[in-house]
C-alpha cells in the first residue's frame, strides 16, 4: 500500500515537471545541491538554485574552460546550457526522492 501511494505521488510529480522547468526551480526554495563540473568533473560546487550554481561555477570556467566561455568550443552555449540545466535538474530531483 505504501509503495502504491509513493508510486502515485512520483508519477504526479513527473507529470507536472515538463512545463516551465527553469521558472519552477527559481520559484521554489530548494535544498542545496552538490554538482561536479560537467566538463572535467574535477571540482564540485554547492548551490540551491540553477542560477547560483552557474555563478558558483563561473570562476572555474573562466580558469579551466575558457574556450567554452569564449564560445570558441565545438559546443555551442545553448548546448552547454542545456547540458548544465539537465545535470542540475537531475541532481535536484534526486535530492527530493
Ligand atoms: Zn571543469
Amino acid at each position: 500500500m505504501v509503495f502504491n501511494s509513493l508510486a502515485g505521488h512520483k508519477s504526479r510529480f513527473l507529470a507536472s515537471k515538463g512545463r516551465g522547468k527553469i521558472k519552477d526551480l527559481q520559484a521554489r526554495s530548494p535544498s542545496m545541491v552538490t554538482m561536479a563540473c560537467i566538463d572535467c568533473g574535477a571540482v564540485h560546487f554547492e548551490a540551491a538554485t540553477l542560477r547560483e550554481m552557474l555563478t558558483a561555477m563561473m570562476p572555474h570556467y573562466f580558469e579551466d574552460h575558457k574556450d567554452i566561455m569564449a564560445g570558441e568550443s565545438s559546443v555551442s552555449r545553448e548546448t552547454w546550457m542545456a547540458r548544465f540545466t539537465a545535470a542540475f535538474t537531475e541532481l535536484q530531483d534526486a535530492e527530493k526522492i
